[in-house]
């Protein structure tokens, strides 16, 4: 994973490098966000390729990007999906 070291909107070098987006579910349960692409096309228990997303973000304009560490598995897992 390629880590940039400065904001591709503002230019500032302040950036915030692999931070985990959680959800705040039911009693306060913290849930890390991420994508998921469906591999099979089953009525239940469909499989699913997962992956959390990383975001970094930038502390001087707060532009946030998303990143996945697994990208070429979740192109396979699109390509599958897409063929179902
Ligand atoms: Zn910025």
């Amino acid at each position: 994973m390629s880590t940039q070291d400065k904001c591709s909107v503002c230019g500032s070098n302040k950036l915030m490098h692999d931070l985990t987006i959680v959800d705040h579910g039911h009693m306060d349960a913290k849930h890390d966000l991420s994508v998921h692409i469906k591999t099979s096309d089953r009525l239940i228990f469909n499989t699913f390729k997962k992956s959390k997303l990383n975001a970094c973000i930038c502390g001087s304009c707060g532009s946030v990007n998303l990143s996945v560490n697994n990208p070429q598995e979740l192109w396979q897992a699109y390509l599958k999906h897409k063929s179902l």
